[in-house]
């Protein structure tokens, strides 16, 4: 297979689907030449499979020879030479990966010139100034790219060349400056190197190539690639391609411009363009750019030109496209075209009113596969709380959603502000792909210069994150900027709007995005879509929650963590009365108070659901967290001594301590030690669903135990549970009963659990997999702790692919699921399955799970629509599966894995409890187990979930942590 392309290549299939192997940028470059036809400049690719053979073994051998016979070809069809002294050829090189990194990989312009042929172009061109500005952009930027000279050398001397000419812009700088820096440009370069710039094209050309693909494995590159999940082996591509100038003189310029609106989605062009100007210019952000409108009035005819040709590539690429574009003297020329990056609101716009443009006719199938999870985070991102914030300056909204953030004025100081936990607005006059990781630590962006599609524009919109860009009153000085007579300093709170493009001083009050009509309808398409496959609930812990989850279109609740009713300060003293209880009746006294308390709580959840399942699940966290911080209690002894109560506390968490929680007394071990516990809870609930049948409510209710590991285990637990179901009903009217549907189930958190299932299912009606435990448990990881301090070590190394308390582990925690599921189904076939750690709501898991057979996800209610969009589109990706695939797929409740197993233990299905609890007599109560030794960390843990609620995603992934995990849940 060759190394090289040209553009004007006739490829089998359509270039456009040849990005593996060319690139996005070569594959499209080849898709508007070969196919479509448009004015590109001619130029060749230099494939992906170089750029991997290169960084296995260096220059790939017989690349030279392709690229010489390429460059030959090139030469002919443009009738110019690369370094020709009378009339030289010019050519720019660029990178071009398989999914677009814009800015973080490197690019070379106007390579061809040395000092001969910088005269044939002045002479060719009549314009001496011209032809030694391109000479000396070319020098200084071989030396910073592919020499590795910082660029400020160079920078300097151009600004103290302008400085001694008084020139304000670089297009002022005289020729005779001009010369004399491309000189001293090429003095740095020997002072750097120790070697002279090279003169031969064919030199220049393998050095910018190379650098090219080494800036394939860039920091900026690696960090971007990180961030979007983008593989690392994948190679880019180069691009060598003849130039056009737009910076030739005023018949000349420079644009981006876009199909449709990628900020709004709005039906029309969009974009920014320069006039005598060369593109880096537009996106760098370095001068202001002029809207497209502003190009119909000076270049009424190019306009025209350029707006027919968005019309066919919208209906080509049936997408919105963005577009390079420059004129030289009077000549549109295309240099780029991809499908366009959009905002979350403008991605649902242009689906749903995709499906019914003539001229693309998406269907609604092909609309909800255009709309990512990204997407559907942006537009649930939080605006502005109201109008009344006094506005202190203006810029363009570049990226949506409100962010409120302390000041920080460089990438590093912002990224290591967010590193001490603080909220943080990364103002600059200007971004470039330098300012990456203080941009991704950041809340939101604030920039001084640049259009709206300036790199800061981009970037943000990309991640989702809000920026207001070309704010051209604020300027920036040392460790403050100024608008006006207003000076704001590091540290300080501002407030940006990335829609309206304000700024406010302060921290303005945010308040939650309304989806929008576009947002309703393509959900509604997507649950059209996955009907009949996988269902979506919502974890939520009390009625507002709920509430919120349903209205997100949760199916029910797949996991109510009742613990978080205990935390409550109102709640606190009764737990902790319990814990001390010195005998049967001081506990049963605080059971009594808590379950009235619990009560309320489960009739607001299940007003909220009403008709739809709520899976309950019993205490699970061990009790020592809800004691008080022995640390803090140790100093207060030793300094003014304790309250008897607190000195009953103090016993009590020492009493409890665990040296390793997560494994200790929690989930069912703890209803084992303490079973009245578990009795109140059902009771609690039981008597919350009576009222709400008696109020006209149709309550349906799954009560989990946590944490089983045995079969014993589970049918202990089930035991007390059915009996306090029994008891609570036995009093209502027998309608009531009738009407009460009642499971029991368990979570699956544990690989033995999950080993067991077959066992587990005799005594089970659900499974619900609890992925957060069962990935610590699966890896070894402590969730409280590894995420912190070593996961971005294992992702930078290799060690991982993703943060597996992020995204599942297919091939242990993935395969322990698709185990549990089948093993559970061998025993009984009709077993309810879902899934309810925090990966529930992620997409890559979700496929996991649907492909395990799972009847449901759940997760925190802002990522329900997330999971009811990826759950259709792992439906459109199954349609789209050739027949083999189907194979992959496990047979949802059929699965006759360890048929031996089944046959041994018959099924022993459980009647709906209302029947069989009817029959029952109250379980033998558990012995209690004397209670464990040592001390805790409590009121710490529950100070934790209370300020962990503000928590987002560190840098280097999730946090699912005991009391953190809880506060994370409702932050996602
Ligand atoms: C889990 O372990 O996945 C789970 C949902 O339970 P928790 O996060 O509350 O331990
Ligand atoms: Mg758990």
């Amino acid at each position: 297979m060759p190394f090289v392309f040209d553009f004007d290549h006739s490829h089998r299939r359509p270039p456009m689907e040849l990005k593996d192997l060319l690139g996005g940028k070569g594959a499209n470059l080849a898709e508007m030449t070969s196919v479509l036809r448009l004015p590109v400049p001619h130029g060749f690719t230099i494939t992906t499979d170089a750029c991997r053979a290169y960084m296995e073994g260096g220059w790939p051998e017989g690349l030279s020879g392709e690229v010489k016979r390429a460059r030959v070809r090139l030469e002919r069809k443009m009738g110019k030479h690369l370094g020709d002294p009378v009339d030289p050829l010019l050519v720019s090189v660029r990178s071009g990966a398989k999914f677009s990194m814009p800015g973080m990989m490197d690019t070379v312009l106007n390579l061809g010139l040395n000092d001969d042929s910088v005269q044939g172009l002045a002479k060719q061109t009549d314009d001496e100034r011209f032809a030694y500005d391109s000479y000396r952009r070319f020098v200084s930027m071989y030396g910073r790219i592919v020499l590795d000279i910082p660029g400020e050398a160079f920078d300097t001397l151009l600004d103290e060349a302008k400085e001694r000419s008084g020139s304000t812009t670089d297009a002022d700088v005289p020729v005779g400056q001009l010369q004399a820096l491309v000189f001293a440009y090429k003095q740095i370069i020997r002072d750097h190197t120790g070697a002279d710039f090279p003169q031969h094209p064919d030199a220049q050309l393998q050095g910018a190539i190379e650098a090219v693909f080494g800036s394939w494995n860039g920091p900026r590159a690696i960090a971007y690639r990180d961030h979007e999940g983008i593989s690392h082996d994948l190679g880019t591509a180069v691009n060598v391609q003849a130039m056009v100038f737009g910076n030739r003189d005023d018949r000349s310029g420079t644009g981006v411009g876009f199909t449709r609106d990628p900020a709004t989605g709005a039906k029309g062009e969009y974009g920014d363009f320069l006039v005598n100007a060369q593109g880096e210019d537009v996106v760098a952000g370095i001068r202001n750019t002029e809207p497209l409108s502003a190009l119909k009035e000076k270049f009424p005819k190019i306009h025209a030109e350029l707006m027919a040709i968005f019309v066919r590539l919208e209906r080509h690429y049936r997408d919105m496209c963005d577009t390079e574009f420059t004129i030289e003297q009077g000549k549109l020329w295309m240099l780029q075209t991809r499908v366009g990056k959009r905002t979350g609101r403008a991605a649902l716009r242009m689906a749903v009113e995709m499906t019914t443009d003539p001229g693309i006719r998406l269907t609604r199938g092909e609309a909800v596969q255009r709309v990512t999870a990204e997407h559907l985070d942006q537009v649930l991102h939080p605006q502005f709380a109201g109008t009344g914030h006094a506005v202190l300056t203006k810029g363009l909204g570049a990226s949506p959603g409100a962010a409120v953030g302390r000041v920080y004025l460089t990438a590093d100081d912002a990224a290591a502000a967010a590193g001490r936990g603080e909220h943080v607005i990364l103002v600059r006059t200007e971004t470039s792909p330098e300012d990456v990781h203080g941009m991704l630590a950041s809340e939101g962006i604030l920039t001084a210069r640049g259009g709206l599609v300036s790199h800061a524009a981009v970037v943000a919109r990309g991640w989702g994150k809000p920026a207001v860009v070309g704010a051209e009153q604020v300027r920036i000085t040392g460790r403050s900027f100024t608008v006006g007579a207003t000076v704001v300093n590091e540290g300080d709170w501002i407030s940006i709007d990335g829609t309206a493009g304000e700024v406010a001083l302060g921290q303005v009050e945010l308040v939650e995005a309304k989806a929008s009509e576009e947002f309703e309808t393509l959900l509604g398409w997507a649950d059209v879509i996955r009907k009949g496959h996988l269902k979506v609930r919502a974890n939520a812990d009390n009625g507002p929650d709920a509430a919120n989850g349903r209205r997100m279109g949760a199916e029910g609740i797949g996991l109510c963590r009742t613990e978080h009713m205990f935390i409550a300060e109102d709640r606190l003293p009764i737990v902790r009365r319990m814990i001390l209880a010195k005998d049967t009746e001081a506990e049963n006294a605080a059971l009594e108070e808590l379950r009235v308390a619990q009560r309320a709580d489960f009739i607001e959840i299940l007003k909220a659901m009403d008709g739809l399942p709520v899976t309950v699940r019993l205490l699970d966290p061990p009790l020592h967290e809800f004691l008080p911080d022995t640390g803090e209690l140790a100093i207060k002894e030793a300094t003014v001594g304790l309250t008897a109560e607190e000195q009953a506390l103090f016993d009590a968490a020492k009493q409890w301590h665990e040296y390793n929680p997560m494994l200790g007394t929690r989930g069912v071990r703890l209803g084992v030690i303490k079973p009245g516990l578990y009795a109140m809870q059902v009771r609690a609930l039981m008597e919350a669903a009576v009222e709400r049948v008696a109020d006209g409510g149709k309550p349906v209710i799954e009560i989990m135990i946590p944490l089983t590991v045995t079969r014993e285990e589970l049918a202990l637990a089930r035991s007390w549970v059915e009996a306090a179901v029994t008891a609570t009903l036995a009093s209502s009217p027998r309608a009531t009963r009738r009407r009460l549907e009642v499971l029991i189930g368990t979570m699956i958190e544990t690989p033995r659990a999950a080993l067991r299932a077959d066992e587990i299912a005799e005594v089970a009606d659900f499974f619900s997999f609890g992925t957060n435990d069962l990935t610590q448990m699966t890896f070894g990881f402590s969730r409280d702790d590894v995420e912190g301090r070593m996961m971005s070590a294992y992702l930078e190394k290799g060690l991982l692919k993703h943060n597996p308390f992020e995204t599942v582990d297919a091939d242990g925690v993935g395969e322990l699921v698709r185990l549990g599921v089948s093993r559970g189904r061998a025993t009984r076939p009709t077993l309810k399955i879902g899934v309810c750690g925090e990966h529930g709501g992620d997409p890559a898991s979700i496929t996991i799970f649907a492909d395990a057979g799972c009847d449901y996800v759940s997760c925190s209610p802002f990522r329900v629509p997330i999971a009811r969009l990826s759950a259709a589109q792992v439906v459109l990706a199954r349609a789209a599966q050739p027949a083999s695939g189907a194979k992959k797929r496990a047979p949802a409740r059929k699965a006759p894995v360890r048929k031996a197993v089944a046959k041994k233990r018959p099924p022993a299905p459980k009647a709906p409890v209302r029947k069989a609890a009817a029959k029952k007599r109250a379980p033998a109560a558990a012995k209690r187990a004397p209670s464990r030794k040592a001390p805790a960390r409590a009121a710490a843990a529950s100070k934790k979930r209370a300020a962990g609620g503000a928590k987002k995603r560190a840098a280097g992934g999730t946090r699912v942590a005991s009391p953190r995990r809880v506060a994370r849940s409702r932050a996602r």
